[in-house]
């Protein structure tokens, strides 16, 4: 029997004695009460009996004295000898009964007595009558009824003795009574007993059934337990995973599965060959350990898993993870399992790789790397050994990098790129500014790659960080030098210009005075002609404003004017530049001609940097074409919208043109073909459009010359069109008689051709 049932069995004992020995008392004291009844029952029906023979003597007695007395008082009236006939068998008779009574009632003392008393009443009575009989003669009527009296006594007697047995038996029938009320109280009451107890029995035996129900389920799960248990130890032996042995602490190996055998590269004849034995497979420097493992086994009866390495058939090693454990019933074989390792060493030995390479990166490429949760705060960061001023190791960690205090970027800078990582987007170049130990700005430019689990849930960041203060120096060192070189540069381009500014400036005032020559001309007449003179003012106002502007915009250009950042219309600022070099292209005997966009969106940027540019572009054009024949010279530029959303401007000539080498190495600095030039206009003149977020080229011209481009970028909410300055296409032509009266601006003329010999 297993434990459990025994158990069981043994709870359900205790109550069932119990219940037992219940019924063992209620069984003996039914016995006992029921014997009592039957003994009762039985002294009733006795006496009932006895009663009931008791008033049937009586009543024969009785009988019997009224016969004496009938027969005796016949005779006694009528003296017939008739009567007499029956007398001796009454007498005997009554005598019989008297003596019957006497043994009936025996039992009852007082009964007893009063038989007693009537048997010799009976007796000396009937003696009496005989002697009254026998000595009567004659009819006697006296003697009869002498006679009759002495059977009143005794007829008196018997219905005492009557009364008596009638009061007896009442009392009897009572007993009875009661003794049958008790014995349905007893049968009841047994009822009642039997049945709670087999309610109890019932209530017993289906808990006993449900507990066994239980326990066969228990048994059946356990079965399956056992079996599933059991599959699965079959699956793991046989299937390739894990290595299984079966052992001795002596080394020997009795059985293996084929996992094992592959592992190590032995098959199942050097298994039964007894070749197969873990002394001789395992390394000497593992013996040691070898040792400690037996030790352990015969102690504990287990051993922890731990690593060791084998030797394969073929001599090489093979890493393994390996544990075991001793057979219950014996003392010294057990079994372990064997777990090759090597594909996990091999690929611990590429992640180790993998993280060297990747420190190694890190130190040589990047001064930080660093990785965040998916609260944007700090969980790893790693600083390059020689970054100087490094934050100490783990004092940002927990933090968000807008918690370390830095005093670059502003708030808006740092609010977009918040709105980034909200957006899990990745991000580059974010530049910071932290406050160095000396009180100078440290600038660190950092980017970051979103990281997502393997369900695609965001779970932080992991980025680098480089260290970028000495870069952002030497930009800001180069941005001085290509101010301190652009401004040079406008020097030269200035004295280049000087005659072309000269004659600028000489115009208007050469105009001015032949206006005021002509005022002073329409005054003196008679009458005065005073519209003309009017009229002649108004061009001197003119006249004097255009000198004012063109020697403020030259001021303009040779200063050292800062960056500035204005919203300007481009066409304007163009055809001031068309205008600033108009004498240049007149002399030139160049065809001048603009394209200019209309509705052209107004740019952002520093429009002096910018009209530099095309100064120079327009510049360099100009002298492109002095060796070759005037008649071809022609310069063409245009602004149109670029199909990016820009603005692209186009400046064209009919020149030599550039060599295919040659349209990248233009833009390097000092690179030059003029023996006076110094090779830095155009390097300035990109370095500028970039700076502006533009970018700028050249490229052939068709059929001949070069073509020099660039584009500026426009804010996006730019919508508003510049006024319309350079509507259609404009042609300044250098062969007009009369330049300064024609106004020969690319505003109003159609274009500039160069005359032989102008001014
Ligand atoms: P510099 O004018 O002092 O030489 P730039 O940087 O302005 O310096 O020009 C560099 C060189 O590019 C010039 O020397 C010239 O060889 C070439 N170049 C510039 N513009 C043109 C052009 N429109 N046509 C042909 N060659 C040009």
């Amino acid at each position: 029997m297993s434990v459990p049932l025994r158990q069981s069995f043994r709870w359900f004992a205790r109550p069932l004695a119990l219940v037992v020995a219940v019924l063992l008392t209620v069984v003996v004291a039914t016995g006992f009460l029921g014997l009592r009844y039957l003994q009762e029952r039985q002294a009733a029906n006795l006496a009932q009996e006895r009663n009931r023979q008791v008033l049937e003597t009586l009543d024969r007695l009785k009988a019997v004295i009224a016969d004496v007395e009938a027969h005796r008082r016949g005779y006694l009236l009528t003296l017939d000898p008739q009567y007499l006939k029956a007398y001796g068998v009454s007498d005997e008779s009554v005598r019989r009964d008297a003596q019957a009574l006497q043994a009936l009632v025996a039992g009852d003392p007082l009964q007893s007595h009063r038989a007693e008393h009537l048997a010799l009443t009976v007796a000396a009575k009937l003696r009496e009558i005989d002697e009254i009989v026998k000595t009567v003669r004659t009819y006697s009527g006296p003697a009869a009824l002498a006679m009759i009296r002495s059977l009143d006594e005794i007829r008196s007697q018997i219905d005492q003795m009557v009364d008596h047995e009638r009061f007896l038996r009442v009392d009897q029938e009572r007993r009875a009574e009661a003794l049958e009320r008790r014995k349905a109280w007893l049968i009841a009451a047994a009822i009642v007993i039997v049945a709670v107890l087999a309610g109890v029995a019932l209530a017993l035996a289906r808990l006993e059934a449900k507990r066994r129900r239980k326990a066969i389920a228990e048994n059946i799960a356990l079965h399956g337990d056992l079996l599933a248990r059991d599959k699965k130890i079959r699956r793991l032996v046989d299937s390739d995973i894990v290595g299984i042995i079966i052992w001795d602490l002596e080394g020997r190996i009795f059985e293996a599965n084929d996992a094992f055998l592959h592992m190590l590269g032995y098959d199942r004849a050097d298994l039964a060959s007894g070749r197969v034995n873990r002394t001789d497979l395992t390394p000497a420097e593992w013996r040691d350990r070898d040792a400690r493992t037996v030790d352990e086994l015969k102690r504990m009866g287990t051993v922890q898993p731990f690593e060791k390495e084998y030797f394969r058939k073929d001599g090489s090693r093979v890493p393994v993870l390996m544990g075991g454990a001793m057979f219950e019933q014996s003392q010294h074989q057990g079994v372990g399992f064997v777990l090759d390792l090597t594909e996990r060493k091999r690929a611990e030995e590429a992640l180790r790789r993998s993280e060297e390479r990747f420190r190694t990166l890190v130190q040589f490429s990047f001064d930080v790397y660093w990785e965040t949760d998916a609260q944007h705060r700090f969980i790893h960061q790693e600083f390059a050994e020689n970054l100087a001023d490094a934050p100490g190791l783990g004092s940002e960690i927990g933090k968000t990098r807008w918690e370390v205090p830095y005093l670059e970027p502003d708030e808006e800078a740092w609010r977009k790129h918040r709105e980034m990582l909200d957006a899990h987007l990745p991000f580059r170049d974010f530049e910071l500014a932290r406050l160095a130990p000396d009180g100078s700005k440290r600038y660190v430019s950092v980017s970051g790659l979103p990281v997502f689990d393997g369900r695609g849930r965001f779970i932080g960041y992991r980025g680098v960080g480089r260290h970028i203060t000495e870069r952002r120096r030497a930009e800001e060192a180069l941005r001085a030098m290509q101010a301190e070189l652009a401004h040079v540069n406008r020097v030269t381009t200035m004295g280049q210009l000087a005659a072309s500014i000269a004659h600028e400036v000489n115009q208007p005032i050469a105009a001015t005075v032949t206006n005021a020559q002509a005022a002073l001309r329409w005054l003196r007449a008679q009458p005065p002609d005073l519209g003309e003179v009017r009229d002649s003012l108004a061009r001197i106002a003119e006249d004097g404003k255009r000198a004012g502007n063109v020697i403020g915009g030259i001021r303009a250009l040779i200063n050292k004017v800062p960056s500035r950042k204005d919203r300007f219309d481009l066409n304007e600022a163009i055809l001031e530049m068309v205008a600033l070099t108009r004498n240049e292209v007149l002399n030139q005997g160049i065809l001048l001609q603009t394209g200019l966009a209309p509705g052209l969106p107004r740019v952002d940027g520093d429009r002096t940097q910018l009209q530099q540019v095309i100064l120079n572009l327009i510049l360099n054009a100009i002298e492109a074409m002095g060796g070759i024949d005037k008649g071809m010279r022609e310069l063409r530029i245009t602004t149109e919208r670029e199909a990016a959303g820009g603005v692209l401007v186009t400046v064209r000539d009919s020149g030599p043109g550039l060599d295919p080498a040659d349209v990248e190495r233009v833009f390097t600095a000092f690179y030059t073909t003029k023996p006076t030039g110094m090779g830095m206009g155009l390097a300035i003149c990109r370095s500028m459009v970039e700076a502006h977020g533009g970018r700028m080229w050249a490229s052939a011209n068709e059929p001949r010359g070069a073509v020099f481009q660039f584009t500026l970028p426009l804010e996006r909410d730019e919508s508003v069109p510049a006024r319309a300055s350079g509507d259609g296409d404009n042609e300044v032509r250098g062969d007009r008689p009369q330049a300064a009266e024609a106004e020969p601006s690319a505003t109003d003329g159609r274009s500039v051709h160069a005359r032989d010999g102008c001014e």
